[in-house]
C-alpha cells in the first residue's frame, strides 16, 4: 500500500511549521523546525519569497493536510470527492473523513507516538475493531465502534508504556479511552472543533473547486 516515504522533517520544513510527524522527537530541541527556520533546498530559496498567491496558499494548505494525515494525492482527492458528495460543509466533512481513519484514531487515543507508528500498528495487525482484526489504515470508524490493541503480553506491556508516556496529550472528546485495557469506543463522529491543528480547510475546497 502506497504511503509517504522520505525524510519527515523535510516535509515540516517545506511547510515552515511543525506537523508532528515523528512522535517524541517533535517535542524536543532536535526538531528541525525549532532548530532552523529555513525551508529545504540549497539556499532555502522559497522562504525568501515574501508574497504568496492565492493558489500557492491553497496548494500549501492541501499539502500540509495530506502530510499531517500521511495520505497521498489520489486518496486525498477521493476523500474530497466523497466530502463534496455528502450533505454538509465540504471542508468539515473532509477533515472528519481524515479523522475517522483508524490509524489516526489510534494516534489520537495516544496509543502511538505518531500517525506513522499508528499506521504500522494497524498494518501489523495489532488493531481490532468490534472484535475483528483490521489491517487497512484508511478503515473508516463509525459511532459506536469499539477499538482495541492486541498482541503478546510483552507487546501489550510496551504499548502500555508508550500510552503512559503520552498521558499529557489532549484526548479527543469523540472517544472514550480505557488506558488499562488499551481500548477506546467511538462516542460520536469527530467534529470540526476536535481537529486541533492549524488547518484552513476552506483553502482546500477553493483549490479543488477551480
Ligand atoms: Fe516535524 Fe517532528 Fe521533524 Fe520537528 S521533529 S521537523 S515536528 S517531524
Amino acid at each position: 500500500m502506497a504511503r509517504i516515504i522520505g525524510p519527515s522533517c523535510r516535509l515540516c520544513r517545506r511547510e515552515g511549521d511543525k506537523l508532528f510527524l515523528k512522535g517524541y522527537r517533535c517535542q524536543t530541541d532536535k526538531c528541525a523546525v525549532t532548530k532552523r527556520q529555513v525551508t529545504p533546498g540549497q539556499h532555502g530559496a522559497s522562504q525568501k519569497r515574501k508574497k504568496t498567491s492565492n493558489y500557492e496558499q491553497q496548494l500549501r494548505m492541501k499539502q500540509r493536510v495530506k502530510r499531517i494525515y500521511g495520505v497521498l494525492e489520489k486518496q486525498f482527492k477521493n476523500y474530497f470527492k466523497a466530502a463534496d458528495r455528502s450533505k454538509g460543509v465540504t471542508g468539515e466533512i473532509l477533515l472528519q473523513l481524515l479523522e475517522r481513519r483508524v490509524d489516526n484514531a489510534v494516534f489520537r487515543a495516544s496509543f502511538a507516538e505518531s500517525r506513522a507508528r499508528a499506521r504500522q500498528l494497524v498494518r501489523h495487525r495489532y488493531v481490532k475493531v468490534n472484535g475483528r482484526k483490521v489491517d487497512v489504515p484508511s478503515y473508516q470508524l463509525k459511532a459506536g465502534d469499539a477499538v482495541e490493541l492486541v498482541g503478546t503480553d510483552a507487546q501489550i506491556k510496551t504499548l502500555k508504556e508508550v500510552h503512559k508516556s503520552l498521558e499529557d496529550r489532549l484526548k479527543p472528546d469523540w472517544m472514550d479511552i480505557d488506558s488499562e485495557k488499551l481500548t477506546f469506543k467511538v462516542k460520536s463522529l469527530p467534529a470540526r472543533k476536535d481537529v486541533d491543528m492549524a488547518i484552513q480547510e476552506n483553502l482546500i475546497v477553493e483549490l479543488y473547486s477551480k
